[in-house]
Parts: structure tokens; C-alpha cells; sequence
């Protein structure tokens, strides 16, 4: 719910809407041309022959759409593979440096130069096949009955899911992990477990009816066949059926993605000691000490019907299943650092079949992304001394400060809201912790043991380390300065237990940030992506939680029935995008990234307003620039498979809707002259308010 950008997987993904065409547009604005070097709007990128009020999204990058050739290698292309390719580059050098120093042992440099030299050496990798993987497997062969059974799948958890900042539910270990701020008392931290199990991203690719769909399904099915062939593992075809026959009973008793979103179906605390009696058919015991978590009083169960309904498969489906579904997905979750014919087909499905990628990342890229994985912070504080400037910092403060400012100015403004829930909001926006750039403390890598020339232990111990990271946080109390993405990362991030909002470095550059840009190209980019960050402690979900974190109900109940209102009015009025003529945008899914993206924008142009004072249009630039370089922050364009994906399973709409949102703005009628009988027009009453 929470996150700007869908997850990491799916970055660099994109499609477009046809072109409406229609009548003449009004012509780019004409504010003063910038100094060299100065990012603006891009004048050239945008197809002018387009109307605005028929299509925004192709009137602001109509000509760079049609340009525009997605890498071979990418699902995507536009303005955010641009910057996340920027910092994948900055952090390949980094890393490249490392690789070559001497630092001291044990160092972080240290550490993150021979955890990437060690990806990168496909020599080594290919010499020791399946070698590094021989323990795991042998401990999955060994499983002799449930008890063991459930030992091994609780020592197998991580903490590799996040329901409520990054808003990952996918996992394919059985269950999910993650360890956070209590939503019902924010003086501790809790267990929340979710569920998992699949290969696939999500139910729907397991159960929905249809050609396509049917056919992920058996290069599934052949997928893991495939896996197993390779790891020497006999009888591969019987045993891929089996698999793929427990994953879809898995994928029976899974919530969808939707159900996963809402917070009050998550909130479900279970006593540790209950769930032999709520959850029959595993050994919650032995699974509990398997992962580490039978000093837990409490654990927060997201998806209760699931994990009851995988417990009960832990029984009735034979041990000898389970053990080669459990083989399997080890060898495939460690194929990035197997030998090449494991990467290749790993590759072939997730990459081409799941997302419409024809050609495989260069080695390097996945290396940086592999060690971002492993020593996120560790690479982030390299990351931030050398590129993001102190000055910035500063600047950017501002801006939240302004556009904070004008939120907390709409609040007061809301003529439908009662002065008790007014009160509440206020409080909630004022207690907002802004991080920008990076956190104030780094992470302490110095207990994660990294051998040069162990791809593979290198991969699992940082998962470990991980792990024991967020099981220390049982042990404490919450900290409002925790940062959940790291510094080189290209998204940002709202925090609703901690009322805190995160702005990475890697976000705050060009096009979405220049400091001498003019302040309508500034706020309409990087501006409403903070407004869009701060809008989600108000949207259907962040509105839950109290200025505190906790999930509480603030709302008068006249108040919370206009709220829901409004949302069902933006619910349709994404339900009615059609992306494909067999799918439509699924309204409720992302609802909440809607809101965000509606609320955020509306407070970021009072912001822009308020900002330029008494500047001209020539010093401030003028209202069609900041929409425009709203409109190009969502520049993208994604390869089918990728928008079918994203359409199905992600909380955030395609970006060419999102650019969209600016229809429910009364300023961009005024700005593009946008009549009544165009595309995009609404009537003033059919424009959703809702902050
Ligand atoms: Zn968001």
C-alpha cells in the first residue's frame, strides 16, 4: 500500500493506451527557457497532436513513446529504469573498487567487494555445480516425519515479506516473516507471519480461468520438471505434476492480493500456544523453535484461513511431496548462483514467460543487485558519500516542510469533516518523521561472515543475518528512524506504524529532482512524489493508524462515511480503465495508491502556489509545466506480459493512468482549456476530493 513504485522484481516494467488522437492541443507552455544543464519539462518527448483532455499521458510523452524501444533485457523502459539504472552504475563501480581494494578483513568494503567478486566468478560457480547446495538438499532428504517436517520449514523462514511498508506478500517459502512495530501497541515489536508457498507471483496465476493463464501454468509445470533434471533429481516429470499439484491446493486456501492489502483482515493476533488447536496438522511447536520464535508471546497471523489451510495440507499430503517440493524450490531460489543451465532456465521462466523479457541482465547488473540484497546498508553509506550532496538534504527538508504545510492547510479547509477527526489528522501530520536520503544510523554488518569465492553460502548467510536482524528487534523497543529501503534503492516509502516516510538518494536526482530547477518542474515531479508519500497516512489504509502507529479508529462515523464514499467514486473510476479488451484495472486493488497519488498531487499544487510567491511564470514556470512534469514522472512503457503481471497482483495501477490522475484537479482544466465530450474530461461533481 505504502510504497511509490511497485516492488523490486518488477522494476523496469511497462504498455501504453492507443492514441485518442482528436482535436488541436494547446501548445507546450512557454516559460523561460532553463540554464544549460538545468532540468526542465521535455518539450520534445511530448506529442502535442495529442489533446490533453483526451490523453494526458500521450500529450506529455506521446513522441518519446513512440522512440522509445524497451531494452532486450528489460520488461520496461522510462523515467524510472532511467534512474535506476544511474545508480546501478554508480553502485557497479563502487562495487568494482571493493572488489579490487585491500581493505581490512572484516570491513564493510571488505565485505561487500568479495560478496560481489564471488557472484561474478562463473568459473568457480560452474566448477562446484550443485555442490553447495548438497547440505540443504541432504537435510530435506532426511525428513523422516511431521515433526521434522515442520522443524525444517520453521528453520527455512525469513524475514522476507513486509505487509505493511514495502507491501510484499510474496514469498516462496511456506510462510512469511516479518517483524515489526505491534499495530495494536506501538510500545513493542511482533512477529507478523503471512502466507506463501508459491512459485508463481501470486493465487490468481493457480486458479483464474483462461488461455493464457493455462499456459504459465504448464511452463510451470515444465519449469520445475526442468529444475529438477538438472539438479540429478530422478523421476522429474511425476514429481513437477505433485509439485504443481500441492502449489495449486496451497494457492486454494491463499487470500488474493486485494484481501492481503486490507489491514483490519491482517490485524488477527494469535496467543503462540493456540495455534495447535486454531491451525491443526503441523507441529507449530517444532516450527516456532525451527525459526526462532518460541519466546513470542503473540504472533500477528495476516492470512488466518490460510495458514489454517496449509497446516492442514502439511497433513494430508505425503511426506515424500513435500520433500520434493521442498528441494525444488531451494534449488530454485539459489539458481542465480548455480551453474549457468540453472540461471538460464530460471531465467527463461520468470524472465521471458512471466514478464516478456527476451533477454537475460548482463552479469554485472544482477551481482549489484544480489549484494544490495545482502548489504543494503552497507553499500548505501558508500553510496551516500560519494553522491548525494549534503546540500540536497537541506533543500528537500523545505519542500516537505511546504508541501506538509499545505496539507495540514486542506485538512483545515475540509468543510465535511468533523473539528474531532480534523483534530486527529493534524495531530497524525504533525508528527510525521521525514527521513531523506538515508538513515540516521547504518546497519552493523561486522557478525555476517562473506567468503570470497561462496556465491551461494555468501547468498544464504545474508539471509540469515537478516533474519537474526529482525528477530533483534523482539528484543527491543520500535525506532522511529528505521529506514525499510536502502539508500541507492530508486522508490520511497511510507511507514504507517512509525508515522515516518523514507526518500532514498537514489530518488532524489534528475528528472525528478534538480535543485535549480524551476519550482513548477520540481514540485509537479519529485514534489508529488513526497505528496504522494505523506498522502498515504491518509489514504483507505494509512487513515487507520493514529499519530502513535497504532490501528486505531480516528474517525467520527459521519466523516468515515464520506470517506468511503469519495473512495468508492475513485474505485470505479479506475475500474473503468481498460489496459487490455479482457482486463480492466482493478479499482479496489489499488485504491490506496490512488488515493495517495490524488491526495499527494492536490497538496503539492497548493504547495507550487504557495511557493512561488510573487515569481512570474518565467522564474516559477507556470501550472502546465508542473502537470506536464507530473505527467512525465510516469513516463514508462512495459512489454505485455509485464503489464498483464502488474494488473493482477501489484497495489499500484500502470502509469499511464496514474498520470491520469490529474483529471480530478480543477487547476488542469483551467491550465489545458479541457472541455466537456473529451476522454479524460469529468464533470466538477465526478472529481474525487478526498483530502
Ligand atoms: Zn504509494
Amino acid at each position: 500500500m505504502t510504497n511509490l513504485l511497485r516492488s523490486a522484481v518488477f522494476v523496469g516494467l511497462a504498455s501504453i493506451l492507443s492514441a485518442c488522437g482528436g482535436d488541436a492541443a494547446p501548445s507546450p507552455p512557454a516559460n523561460a527557457s532553463p540554464k544549460a544543464g538545468v532540468h526542465d519539462i521535455d518539450r520534445a518527448g511530448m506529442d502535442t497532436s495529442v489533446a490533453p483532455g483526451d490523453d494526458f499521458f500521450r500529450y506529455a510523452n506521446g513522441t518519446w513513446l513512440k522512440k522509445t524501444e524497451i531494452p532486450p533485457d528489460r520488461s520496461s523502459a522510462g523515467t524510472w529504469s532511467t534512474l535506476f539504472d544511474l545508480a546501478q552504475e554508480r553502485t557497479h563501480a563502487l562495487l568494482e573498487a571493493a572488489a579490487r581494494s585491500t581493505a581490512a578483513a572484516g570491513s564493510d568494503e571488505r565485505k561487500m567487494g568479495d560478496y560481489y567478486a564471488s557472484y561474478m566468478d562463473e568459473k568457480a560457480i560452474e566448477d562446484k555445480g550443485i555442490t553447495p547446495l548438497r547440505d540443504q538438499l541432504a537435510s530435506i532428504a532426511a525428513i523422516g516425519d511431521t515433526r521434522a517436517l515442520a522443524a525444517h520449514i520453521g528453520g527455512g523462514l525469513r524475514a522476507d515479506v513486509d505487509p505493511l511498508n514495502n507491501t510484499n506478500f510474496q514469498t516462496t517459502r511456506l510462510f512469511g516473516i516479518w517483524i515489526s512495530q505491534d499495530l495494536n501497541d506501538p510500545a513493542h515489536n511482533v512477529p507478523y507471519q503471512l502466507q506463501g508457498g508459491l512459485g508463481m507471483p501470486d493465487r490468481d496465476y493457480y486458479i483464474e480461468p483462461g488461455q493464457r493463464i493455462e499456459s504459465n501454468r504448464s511452463a510451470y509445470r515444465a519449469h520445475v520438471a526442468t529444475m529438477l533434471k538438472l539438479a540429478g533429481i530422478a523421476d522429474p516429470d511425476a514429481k513437477a505434476t505433485r509439485i504443481f499439484d500441492l502449489e495449486r491446493r496451497i494457492a486454494g486456501v491463499h487470500a488474493t492480493r486485494t484481501e492481503s492489502a486490507d489491514m483490519a483482515k491482517g490485524n488477527n493476533p494469535w496467543m503462540r500456544e493456540d495455534f495447535g488447536r486454531r491451525a491443526p496438522g503441523l507441529d507449530w511447536t517444532s516450527l516456532f523453535h525451527g525459526a526462532r520464535l518460541d519466546q513470542a508471546p503473540t504472533i500477528i497471523v495476516w492470512h488466518p484461513a490460510a495458514i489454517t489451510g496449509i497446516a492442514r495440507l502439511v497433513h494430508d499430503v505425503p511426506l515424500e511431496t513435500w520433500r520434493d517440493y521442498l528441494a525444488f524450490h531451494a534449488i530454485d531460489r539459489y539458481a542465480g548462483v548455480l551453474p549457468k543451465a540453472f540461471v538460464d532456465e530460471r531465467f527463461a521462466f520468470y524472465g521471458t514467460v512471466l514478464s516478456g523479457t527476451p533477454q537475460q541482465q548482463d552479469r554485472w547488473k544482477r551481482a549489484v543487485n544480489s549484494t544490495n540484497a545482502a548489504l543494503g546498508e552497507a553499500v548505501g553509506k558508500a553510496y551516500v558519500q560519494k553522491f548525494f550532496p549534503q546540500a540536497a538534504k537541506a533543500q528537500l527538508q523545505q519542500m516537505v516542510a511546504n508541501i506538509v504545510a499545505a496539507f495540514d492547510k486542506r485538512i483545515g479547509a475540509l468543510t465535511w469533516m468533523a473539528p474531532k477527526t480534523k483534530a486527529s489528522a493534524k495531530a497524525k501530520v504533525a508528527a510525521i518523521k521525514v527521513g531523506i536520503g538515508y538513515p540516521d544510523h547504518w546497519r552493523d554488518y561486522s557478525t555476517l561472515e562473506i567468503v570470497r569465492g561462496d556465491a551461494l553460502g555468501n547468498a544464504e548467510r545474508a539471509e540469515s543475518f537478516d533474519y537474526e536482524y529482525a528477530l533483534a528487534r523482539l528484543a527491543r523497543p520500535p525506532d522511529r528512524s528505521e529506514w525499510w529501503l536502502s539508500p541507492q534503492t530508486v522508490n520511497a516509502l511510507n511507514l504507517p506504524v512509525q508515522n515516518a516516510l523514507n526518500f532514498p538518494a537514489a530518488i532524489l536526482e534528475p528528472p525528478f529532482y534538480d535543485p535549480a530547477a524551476s519550482a513548477a518542474v520540481r514540485y509537479g515531479a519529485i514534489g508529488s512524489i513526497i505528496g504522494h508519500e505523506i498522502s498515504h497516512s491518509f489514504d483507505d489504509q494509512g487513515s487507520q493508524f493514529d499519530a502513535s502507529g497504532r490501528f486505531a479508529n480516528w474517525w467520527t462515523p459521519e466523516d468515515l462515511a464520506h470517506f468511503k464514499a469519495a473512495s468508492a467514486k475513485l474505485v470505479a473510476q479506475y475500474n473503468a480503465y481498460m489496459p487490455f479488451p479482457d482486463l480492466h484495472v482493478n479499482g479496489q486493488l489499488t485504491l490506496s495508491e490512488n488515493i495517495a497519488d490524488m491526495a499527494g498531487l492536490s497538496a503539492t499544487y497548493d504547495a507550487y502556489r504557495a511557493a512561488r510567491g510573487a515569481q512570474t511564470d518565467a522564474q516559477a514556470g507556470d501550472d502546465r509545466s508542473f502537470f506536464i512534469s507530473f505527467g512525465q514522472s510516469w513516463r514508462s512503457k512495459y512489454r505485455e506480459a509485464l503489464a498483464r503481471q502488474i494488473v493482477l497482483s501489484d497495489g499500484h495501477a500502470l502509469d499511464q493512468y496514474r498520470a491520469d490522475t490529474v483529471r480530478n484537479l480543477d487547476a488542469w482544466y483551467g491550465a489545458f482549456d479541457v472541455k466537456p465530450g473529451q476522454h479524460l474530461y469529468l464533470a466538477p461533481p465526478d472529481r474525487v476530493r478526498v483530502w
